[in-house]
Order: structure tokens, then C-alpha cells, then sequence
């Protein structure tokens, strides 16, 4: 069974945290200086530090889109429909695309980013853009945080289980009345996470990646691993009898 349309962005970000990214907390996102956010976000991946901090689209204009922006949002239109611009910060969509940009690109792109804020800070006092990017690491955390739900639904009946996504602007929902009826806007995330088979969503206990079993025998992220796991348990077996 192929992925669910969306889900292969999202568990892209699940797994760009590194493995010791896992337990920053909320308060560490929230209560946040812009410099000990700075810091933070450099100890996440490069991918992930970049799909914080890229703004092309504010800066190129909205009309704007690369050759590979064209192809996400051809990509994601059953899902996106009219509903982007409700979102609370669309470029986050785009900024998933990021993942096929080299190396250097994205150092370039986290660079520009960096520095942008680093001016913004002194110029002004609502420091619009740290809030958006403080958005955006508490985001891709609680994505992971859902995904791990999924993987480990035992861990749903911890009340705190998803207490990141609940403090996440993309857990909101947002009122409005189309054609005379109440019609709740619900952000693009959500409509790609909704009705996802969590039965198929797995954490590789080899390298702890989460992934979309395909086949629902499958309990590695490749083959490869799966080889690894085998003989693990093997050795295991072995050293039992
Ligand atoms: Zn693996």
C-alpha cells in the first residue's frame, strides 16, 4: 500500500530530528530567548534547520514559485486546495521541498535566514519573525511527536503525549462561514494526517526512523536493516539455547 499523499513530507521531518533532539521540551521552544533558540535550532539537522529558517517565497513574492515549488504544490493540490492561505504560515509547505536543495544550498539558506533575524532583532520590538520561526521548531517537533503516537499508540494514554502539537498554531482550527454555513478551517497538516492507518506507521528499530510499511510485514526501514534485525535476533536466540 503506497503512502498516503503528504505523509512521505512529514515523516521526512519526523525524522531530520536528531535522535537526542527528541526530548526538547516545550518550554525550551516557548519561553525561548531568540538567542537560545538560535542555538537550539543549530543542533537540529541541516534540512531541518533550513525548513525553519527559508523564507524564499516572502522574499521572492508570493507569485513566485521554483521548478521544484511548482511540482510540491502540483504534488499536494487535492490537499491544499483553497485551504493554504488560511494556513498560519504557508511557506512551511514549501519549505518541505527543501529536502532535494544540496548541501550548500541549504547552508546558504539557513545562512540568509539567520542573519535576516539577527537584523530583524534590532529593528523590531514584536520580533514578528522569531515568533514564525519559534512556530516552526515547535512544529516539526510535535510532528514527531504525533508520529511517535502513531509508531507507539500505547504512548496515547499519557495526557502529555501530544502536549507539543496542542500548543501549535496548526492545531487550531479557524471559523469561517462559507456559503452561509459554519465551516471550520483545518490546517494543511492536519488534512494530511487525518485517517492515516497508524497500524502502518513504524519506528525502524534499528536506526529509530519512523516509515510507512508498505508491506505490512515490513519492520525496517529498508532491507538492509531488516537484514540487521534478523541477525540480531538470531545472536539472541543463539545465546538463549
Ligand atoms: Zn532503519
Amino acid at each position: 500500500m503506497p503512502a498516503p499523499k503528504g505523509l512521505e513530507a512529514v515523516l521526512y521531518i519526523s525524522n531530520a530530528i536528531p535522535v537526542e533532539g527528541r526530548w526538547i521540551s516545550r518550554e525550551q521552544v516557548m519561553g525561548s530567548s531568540w538567542s537560545d533558540l538560535r542555538r537550539l535550532i543549530q543542533t537540529l539537522g541541516l534540512e531541518l534547520q533550513a525548513f525553519c529558517l527559508n523564507d524564499g517565497l516572502e522574499t521572492k513574492g508570493k507569485e513566485y514559485f521554483s521548478a521544484a515549488e511548482e511540482a510540491l504544490r502540483v504534488q499536494f493540490e487535492e490537499i491544499i486546495d483553497k485551504q493554504l492561505e488560511l494556513d498560519p504560515d504557508w511557506q512551511i509547505v514549501f519549505n518541505l521541498w527543501l529536502r532535494g536543495e544540496t548541501e550548500a544550498e541549504l547552508k546558504s539558506l539557513v545562512e540568509i535566514g539567520l542573519a535576516r533575524i539577527d537584523e530583524e532583532i534590532k529593528e523590531d520590538p514584536s520580533r514578528w519573525w522569531v515568533s514564525k520561526v519559534r512556530q516552526r521548531v515547535l512544529l516539526a517537533l510535535s510532528i514527531r511527536q504525533l508520529i511517535d503516537c502513531m509508531a507507539h499508540p500505547e504512548n496515547l494514554r499519557d495526557a502529555n503525549s501530544t502536549d507539543l502539537f496542542d500548543q501549535s498554531q496548526w492545531a487550531w482550527a479557524r471559523f469561517r462561514i462559507k456559503d452561509g454555513k459554519v465551516d471550520f478551517h483545518l490546517s494543511v497538516l492536519i488534512a494530511i494526517l487525518e485517517g492515516i492507518p497508524v497500524e502502518r506507521v513504524r519506528e525502524c528499530p534499528i536506526c529509530l526512523k519512523y516509515f510507512w510499511a508498505g508491506r505490512i510485514n515490513m519492520r525496517c526501514c529498508s532491507t538492509r536493516h531488516a537484514t540487521a534485525l534478523r541477525m540480531r535476533e538470531y545472536r539472541k536466540s543463539d545465546k538463549a539455547v
